[in-house]
């Protein structure tokens, strides 16, 4: 198996996906724990001083009621103190207004006196309380009141201890109980994301076996992840993309296959007519002549094929390559016609150009003129003596329009879906007699599809053809 670098194991989506389920998973939990250990600790000290402070009331009430603070000792209050220490786990004083401690039921600090700074404030009619966590008790002072008609008077203080230890008891228990819970979830969270990391990245896995086996050859049934829709989108994209490549790579081998077959065609005649020569002894100077006027045809086929085959070279590269200008059309054309006019007159074929109105379009002019060039030159090289090749140019705001009409043989109607393609034609031998090379048309196609245009045949065999080519005035740049 292929080692992995750390940082290849970072970026791992399995290892991501383990971590943010299982990160899911355990931090709430965690964080409630965590979070209601200090929850329970506050609200505990919240109601026991709640609950300090009313029972201290009631008791401050009775002792005022019973001159408890004169030294007039009742039955009732020390009871109530003795019951109410013994409940709280905690320790009761009473403090009277000259901060003397009158009543402690530790009897710790009876008799003496005592200056807090929780009694002070408790003089001054502050209820105060306390929670010292690390000794765990509680402390709430209470000012002794004594209602009057028109004022209150703080007579004395009442410091109640409570025992706070059965928080950490509780806490100790809450805890273990959650270590254990947490310790359970953790395994659970880990086992779930381990499934799941797994399972969201298995697709991932069949794409990588199924893309092997498809470059092995021995995937015949294409890609098919149907896990996910998303994945089953993919697959159905990815195998578009290698059915595209395959018919890309069939016709380049073909491609290959026609531009060697095309090339040698020619070098097999002159090898032929050279070893005709050589083998005969005293050929006669017009036998010389003419085998020599022969190969040098050939050297003119094999340099028209080699120069279409260089210009659909440069036809195949990135749009980039056009060299855009604004283009006169009905100028160029004019040009195209006069430099074709000797061939069409060598075939007694009459060109007629007609021009709906002046047309500039931005255009590389070589590969259009290239590809105007090659749809009138058809006309001519594939008519009969005495037809004729139309050529007509038309705009409206958006497109020229150029039509290449001719009187010739037509091409039949099962062909027309090829003719365009590299080294098609209709008669082989008739093409090459007239010295075609079956690449013309794909040049002319690739030429306006590179300017984003479109380009359409009509044909009657035996009647006559016609090319229909729609180009943009204003060059659209290819998205990519
Ligand atoms: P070629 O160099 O053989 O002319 P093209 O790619 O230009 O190659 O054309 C492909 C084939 O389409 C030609 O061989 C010919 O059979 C047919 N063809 C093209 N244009 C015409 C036309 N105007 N009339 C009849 N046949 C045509």
């Amino acid at each position: 198996m292929k080692k992995i670098s750390f940082k290849e194991l970072i970026k791992s989506l399995r290892l991501q996906t383990f971590l943010v389920i299982l990160l899911v998973g355990i931090v709430p939990v965690s964080v409630f724990v965590g979070l209601y250990s200090s929850l329970y600790v506050n609200r505990s000290v919240d109601s026991d001083v709640t609950d300090l402070i009313s029972n201290g009331q009631i008791l401050s009430k009775q002792i005022i009621s019973s001159g408890y603070l004169n030294q007039q000792s009742s039955e009732a209050v020390d009871n109530q103190l003795n019951a109410l220490s013994t409940s709280f786990s905690g320790r009761m004083m009473i403090i009277n207004s000259s901060l003397t401690v009158i009543k402690d039921t530790y009897n710790v600090d009876q008799g003496k006196t005592i200056v807090w700074s929780n009694i002070i404030k408790a003089f001054q009619g502050k209820t105060t309380s306390y929670y010292d966590r690390e000794n765990e008790y509680l402390v709430v002072a209470i000012p002794i009141v004594s209602t009057s008609n028109d004022s209150d008077e703080v007579l004395g203080v009442l410091v109640m201890n409570k025992s706070m230890a059965y928080i950490t008891t509780n806490l100790d228990y809450f805890q273990s109980v959650s270590i254990i819970t947490l310790l359970i979830l953790y395994a659970v969270m880990i086992a779930l994301a381990l499934i799941f990391s797994g399972r969201f990245t298995r697709p991932y896995d069949k794409f990588s076996a199924a893309i092997d086996a498809e470059e092995n050859g021995s995937n015949s049934a294409g890609i098919a992840v149907n896990d996910y829709t998303e994945t089953q989108q993919v697959s159905e994209k990815l195998n578009s993309l290698i059915a595209r490549m395959k018919v890309v790579d069939e016709s380049r081998q073909e491609f290959v296959s026609n531009v060697s077959h095309e090339l040698k065609t020619p070098l097999t005649s002159m090898k032929v007519l050279a070893d005709s020569l050589n083998g005969q002894e005293d050929v006669p100077i017009e036998l010389y002549k003419e085998f020599m006027a022969d190969i040098g045809d050939e050297i003119d086929r094999e340099t028209k094929i080699i120069n279409d085959l260089l210009s659909l070279v440069k036809m195949d590269k990135a749009a980039a390559s056009l060299t855009i200008s604004p283009v006169n059309m009905n100028e160029l054309i004019e040009l195209i016609l006069k430099r074709l006019k000797p061939i069409a007159e060598k075939q007694q074929v009459e060109v007629v150009f007609e021009s709906f109105r002046p047309v500039t379009a931005e255009v590389d002019e070589v590969k259009i003129t290239l590809a105007i060039t090659n749809l009138v030159e058809n006309g001519i090289k594939y008519n009969h003596e005495g037809g004729w090749v139309h050529v007509s140019l038309n705009s409206d705001h958006q497109y020229c329009y150029i039509k290449v009409e001719d009187s010739g043989m037509g091409i039949p109607q099962e062909s027309l879906d090829y003719i365009f393609e590299r080294f098609y034609r209709v008669d082989k031998s008739h093409s090459r007699e007239i010295g075609g090379t079956g690449l013309g048309l794909a040049i002319t196609k690739s030429a306006v599809l590179m300017h984003q245009g479109a380009i359409k045949v009509h044909s009657v065999e035996g009647e006559g053809t016609m090319f229909d080519v729609r180009i943009p005035l204003n060059y659209i740049e290819k998205e990519n």
